[in-house]
């Protein structure tokens, strides 16, 4: 199993670079086969190019983190991803995914591997780069309403005692109703926010995509604990 039994700390599992790496490449791989689930998406709020914008982004990505899978910090790892989705992905989605990745590089410099309380970090810098960026709050309809209630179940697990693979699982879970939560919300920023009271009752493709980055990580990396 990819996943190491850390002696220290909580003990269970920890995240190592190779299972980072094991992340990305199942997001770009689930990015890609929801392509035109996002387009879709997309199409009825904003302007069709989500899924697009995503699968263009992930596509580089895994160009460049192949070429730089010889070095073991996750969080220059976690960088070249941001800068990657910064310099080859357009409108608004690009630079947010950039900077989200950017700030979890930051918050996990120089670490071969995570624990469940790096990975609460990692969340939290995340969030705080989308915000600081994109100024969105929770309930303006963005990826912002899937990222902070998978944040949020993460944090809960982990105060109650969860297992890093279950804090994991209850995230996804949470991000996943957070989509759905999208739906009624009326957005109040992005390019659906021009449509006002229109984009009411639509899915953001946004927190979608941000579900699936959540998800992946928990099938990744909880896959890795059950297993094991
Ligand atoms: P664009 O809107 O430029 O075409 P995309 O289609 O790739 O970019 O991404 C659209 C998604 O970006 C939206 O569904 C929303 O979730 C997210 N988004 C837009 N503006 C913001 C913002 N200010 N903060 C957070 N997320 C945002
Ligand atoms: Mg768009």
């Amino acid at each position: 199993m990819a996943a190491i039994e850390s002696a220290s700390g909580r003990g269970g599992m920890t995240v190592a670079y190779d299972d980072v790496l094991r992340w990305i490449r199942t997001f770009a791989a689930e990015v890609e086969a929801s392509k035109e689930y996002l387009t879709q998406l997309d199409a009825a709020i904003g302007d069709a190019d989500h899924g697009i914008n995503m699968q263009r982004g992930m596509s580089a990505v895994l160009g460049k983190v192949d070429a730089a899978a010889g070095d073991q910090d996750i969080g220059a790892l976690l960088k070249t991803v941001g800068m990657t989705l910064v310099s080859t992905v357009g409108g608004a989605g690009g630079p947010l995914y950039g900077t989200l990745f950017l700030q979890m590089g930051t918050a996990t410099s120089d670490k071969v591997e995570l624990g469940p309380d790096d990975w609460a970090a990692a969340l939290e810098a995340a969030i705080g780069g989308v915000q600081a960026r994109g100024k969105a709050e929770p309930g303006d309809k963005t990826m912002i309403d899937a990222l902070v209630p998978g944040r949020d179940a993460f944090k809960a697990a982990l105060a109650e005692g969860a297992t890093f693979a279950d804090a994991l699982s209850r995230s996804a879970d949470a991000a996943e109703q957070g989509v759905r939560d999208t739906i009624p919300l009326v957005a109040r920023k992005g390019r659906a926010s021009y449509l006002g009271e229109r984009s009411a009752g639509h899915q953001d493709p946004g927190a979608t995509s941000s579900h699936l980055l959540l998800k992946t990580a928990a099938e990744t990396w909880g896959a890795s604990e059950q297993a094991g």
